[in-house]
């Protein structure tokens, strides 16, 4: 009977060792896992880096494994900057040409700054509303499902 004791305690030890070893396992693999995905991260932002520094070098004559990526960047950086410049009509401000800053219409001299600066000619408002609808928002348009597809 005490042989059978100590056999029962004997595995319930080894069950227990087991155990406490899977959850270390278990924990180093969960900070692993973290430590990894933390790194992931800082090597994505120096990758990162080194597109916007290429960008800015070769923008102009990218080799051609890049070139597609390149014309896309180019292409998005315009439409950012169109959407930008609607946002600064709806606000009624626009840019210091010194340090960036909005400026509203009514003033010809930057806040942030101190630089006088020349107000833009206000631009036609049919022609900033086109703008916004054709080129730079993608706008789900609810379909009437009585209203025949075009692509039927
Ligand atoms: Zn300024």
């Amino acid at each position: 009977m005490s042989e059978f004791f100590d056999r029962l305690s004997e595995a319930l030890t080894s069950t227990g060792k087991n155990v406490g070893d899977k959850a270390k396992a278990k924990s180093d693999e969960v900070k692993l896992l973290y430590k990894v995905g933390t790194e992931k991260k800082a090597l994505e932002m120096i990758y990162t880096e080194i597109g916007k520094a290429y960008y800015e070098a070769y923008k102009d004559e990218p080799v051609e494994e890049v070139a597609a990526l390149v014309s896309e960047a180019t292409i998005k950086a315009a439409e950012i900057a169109a959407i930008e410049d609607q946002i600064r009509t709806i606000k009624g401000v626009y840019v210091c040409p010194n340090c960036g800053a909005d400026i509203p219409l009514e003033y010809d001299f930057c806040g942030k700054c101190g630089t006088k600066a020349e107000r833009p000619e206000p631009a036609p408002v049919a022609e900033a509303e086109a703008e916004v609808k054709e080129d730079t928002v993608d706008i789900k348009v609810e379909v009437d499902p009585d209203e025949p597809s075009t692509n039927n």
